[in-house]
């Protein structure tokens, strides 16, 4: 079975509360994780994706409720997007009228391009033929409209070619597509989560990381032999080394800088994020790795609560 595409997208948000309110109730996405950020305890690292919190649906915060906004430029994610059935394109216009929603087309499909209460930039990507596949209903949305997980994302890179061949050679990806300046990859036998547009352009002042920009995007392994394999092309074709592998609980994950500048990691599809709780009530609790445990009390005294 091919397990190729986007696994996840970590950006940074201001308030966490705001965030919770957009995802869920505003793009209908479930709240599948809520945990601290491991790396920094003190902010929660909250999950949002489908019912299962499947790979190619998953997109996660690090908020900072005073986090000073990012600058968009070269060396970032730009655009992260998701597949609606075509038929929805109206009712998300409605929708997202107060969120800048503008339609467009791009490689001949309709598309929505939209920005979060953070100013991180959206898009819907209206698909013919995918009403009937199964969605998250967060008691609002109508089913028939309801996101269904990763269309895919876009980087802003000052030179593509050797982001590109990362794409194709370590990821499964394959050149399919060019318009503009702008060249698609799509991953292979993957529906959801598989494109990966590189958009060039040359001269563009560097990305400046911050509220509403990109932290990280997660390519997908199905296990940790896949990971390794794709640790050890990456240094042997490409010359780049990765962090050692870091257990995030859900996933295992190693990280690299690609050429272009945007943090890589590579995730594991395993375990899942029902590993340390039922799959029907995940989000509910907070969730602390054992490690962190020890310091519960703390932390969750230190946390903005979260209704
Ligand atoms: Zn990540």
């Amino acid at each position: 079975m091919t397990r190729n595409g986007i696994h996840h997208v970590t950006a940074i948000a201001g308030s966490a509360q705001r965030n919770v309110d957009f995802y869920t109730r505003t793009l209908g996405l479930r709240l599948v994780k809520k945990t601290v950020n491991f790396d920094d305890p003190g902010a929660y690292h909250l999950y949002y994706g489908d019912a299962a919190g499947s790979p190619g649906t998953i997109l996660t915060f690090f908020p900072w409720e005073n986090a000073a906004p990012g600058r968009a430029g070269a060396g970032e994610l730009q655009e992260t997007s998701f597949r609606i059935p075509l038929s929805a394109i109206g009712y998300w216009t409605e929708r997202l009228i107060n969120f800048g929603v503008e339609r467009t087309t791009r490689f001949g499909e309709t598309v929505l391009t939209f920005r979060d209460p953070d100013g991180m930039r959206l898009a819907l990507v209206g698909l013919p033929g995918i009403e009937a596949e199964a969605a998250w209903d967060n008691g609002e949305i109508p089913l028939e409209n309801a996101l269904r997980g990763f269309y895919g994302v876009s980087l802003m890179l000052e030179r593509t070619e050797a982001t590109g061949a990362i794409l194709s050679d370590v990821f499964g990806f394959a050149e399919v597509a060019r318009e503009g300046d702008t060249t698609r990859y799509q991953a292979e036998g993957t529906a959801i989560g598989g494109i990966v547009d590189l958009r060039a352009v040359g001269g563009f002042l560097p990305a400046r990381l911050g509220r509403g920009s990109v932290h990280h995007l997660a390519f997908r392994a199905a296990d940790d032999a896949a990971e390794a394999e794709m640790v050890r092309k990456l240094a042997a074709n490409h010359g780049l080394h990765t962090t050692e592998q870091k257990d995030r609980n859900y996933f295992r994950s190693v990280y690299f800088r690609e050429p272009g500048h945007v943090l890589f990691e590579i995730a594991t599809d395993i375990p899942g994020f029902d590993v340390d709780e039922p799959a029907q009530t995940l989000g509910e609790a907070l969730k602390l790795p054992q490690f962190l445990e020890p310091h519960r009390a703390a932390i969750e005294a230190h946390l903005p609560e979260l209704v």
